[in-house]
């Protein structure tokens, strides 16, 4: 962070001094666990329902806190006092973001994929100039202006991941820390239980693309109708990146080498340049042309950009991560978490994989679908049978309609098996698992990745 005086973070957060020092300045990192405040940091204690942040105060100015900011004044602490501590926390970190000029933000949001393609903006920025990006999902209220708190005077890139709760929500980030860049990656049905419908989604998650100001730059997909409709919402210039024809950032010629990882010719408006991905999974073509559009447009050269994505390898574990083990069983670990529609990349990776070999889909329950969960598991278990997988081990009760689904479709030559939990899960794949066979793990959470876990420990 910039060093800032209390004197300043309250006036950013219209809060009132108790017992502080105005010219005392903050120097350290931002923190809400007290257990990582240290020297001139600032603690932000949250009234929250099991632990009260404020019981902490104490603890975070002997760790070295300058002082806290919280909703009451607790004795001998010097604090920042203000109404709500969540809205404070996002002005002060508006108020960080205004004071650095030199800073490009750049913003993104989906249905899927947001992590993933995160990452690959920030390790293609990283090589442009210093860049700050939130280490894992952190794409909310908090999380959100967290990481724009740990942007300095060096930093040039802010990558944040915005992930939308309802109308509105993104609205209220994008206040918090406006976008310069603002990059959609796809509407599906995440979350569509408290959403109601895909254009409501849309509608959420275009909101990163209104906030744009007009010499911003939208980065859309043009490949999915309700992200490129979004065009209309701004006055900013608009990079439409995919494999429609129309898109200005495309990929042609995309095949997928035994492990799943994809190749294709990365075509511009500067020239085309071949490109061979460490990531498996076709979805990673989309993810690579959003990041490609953006880091093209803060300058990176078509050739670089090339060999930049193709020195990528996994970025984040438990997604798509691809294991060997001795007993030449190949695992795809996609267990970080599951909806419908990276479910069928999944599956489809796994088809991919596994043309000539064995195929096993251990797939769990998946969660945030609202309505639509029970036909979101059936399609998903249909889509399973329809791709041929071999053997399909639904994992937990409430996957129930996954097999439901597997085993409606006639003619599938496969097999499911309901299964009690991951133990049981584990249990059967032991005395099932043949040399040659390719293994998918997935599910939403719910430690669907013990299953994964398990078949890691013979890794090669
Ligand atoms: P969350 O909302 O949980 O933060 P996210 O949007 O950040 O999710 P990732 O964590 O990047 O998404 O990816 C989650 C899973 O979604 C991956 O394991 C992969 O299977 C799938 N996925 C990634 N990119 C895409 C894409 N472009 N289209 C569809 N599915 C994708
Ligand atoms: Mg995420």
């Amino acid at each position: 962070m910039i060093p800032l005086r209390l004197a300043e973070v309250a006036a950013a957060v219209d809060g009132r001094l108790v017992a502080a020092d105005p010219t005392a300045a903050v120097t350290g990192s931002v923190e809400f666990d007290s257990r990582k405040v240290g020297p001139g940091g600032l603690f932000v204690a949250f009234p929250g329902e099991q632990v009260d942040g404020h019981d902490y105060a104490e603890g975070a100015i002997r760790a070295g806190a300058v002082a806290v900011l919280g909703t009451r004044p607790v004795p001998a602490v010097p604090m920042v006092l203000v109404d709500d501590a969540q809205a404070a926390l996002g002005r002060l970190a508006r108020a960080v973001v205004d004071r650095l000029p030199g800073l490009t933000v750049i913003g993104l949001t989906g249905s899927s994929g947001k992590t993933s393609t995160k990452d690959l903006i920030a390790a293609l920025t990283s090589r442009l100039g210093p860049t700050v990006a939130p280490p894992g999902s952190f794409n909310n209220e908090l999380g959100h202006p967290y990481t724009a708190l740990q942007a300095g005077p060096d930093t040039r890139y802010l990558v944040l991941e915005k992930g939308a709760r309802g109308v509105g929500h993104i609205r209220y980030l994008c206040d918090v820390v406006p976008p310069q860049i603002s990059v959609v990656l796809n509407v599906g049905v995440a979350h569509i239980g408290e959403f109601g419908s895909r254009e409501t989604i849309a509608l959420a998650k275009g909101e990163l693309v209104a906030a744009l100001p007009a010499d911003g730059l939208a980065v859309l997909n043009a490949d999915d109708g309700l992200v490129a409709a979004m065009a209309t919402r701004t006055q900013a210039r608009v990079i439409r990146y995919g494999e429609a024809a129309e898109a200005d950032i495309r990929a042609v010629d995309v095949v997928l080498d035994e492990r799943g990882r994809p190749s294709f010719t990365l075509v511009t408006p500067e020239g085309e340049a071949p490109v061979r991905l460490g990531l498996t999974g076709r979805h990673q073509v989309s993810n690579s042309l959003a990041a490609a559009a953006v880091a093209r447009e803060l300058g990176m050269p078509l050739t670089e950009l090339a060999i930049a994505l193709g020195e990528m390898g996994l970025v984040s574990t438990r997604r798509m991560d691809v294991f060997e083990r001795i007993d030449s069983v190949t695992v795809i670990d996609d267990s970080y978490n599951a909806n419908p529609a990276s479910m069928e990349v999944a599956l489809r990776a796994l088809a991919g994989i596994g043309q000539r070999r064995r195929t096993v889909a251990v797939l769990g329950y998946m969660a945030e679908l609202g309505s639509y969960e029970h036909d979101g598991h059936v399609e998903v278990g249909r889509l399973a049978a329809e791709l041929g997988v071999d053997r399909l081990l639904v994992v937990g009760e409430a996957a129930a309609p996954i097999h439901e689904g597997a085993t409606s479709v006639r003619d599938w030559g496969g097999e499911s098996v309901q299964l009690t939990d991951q133990a049981d899960a584990v249990e059967v794949l032991r005395g099932d698992l043949r040399p040659g066979d390719v293994v998918l793990v997935k599910g939403s959470r719910y430690r669907t990745w013990e299953v994964a876990d398990a078949l890691r420990v013979d890794a090669v």
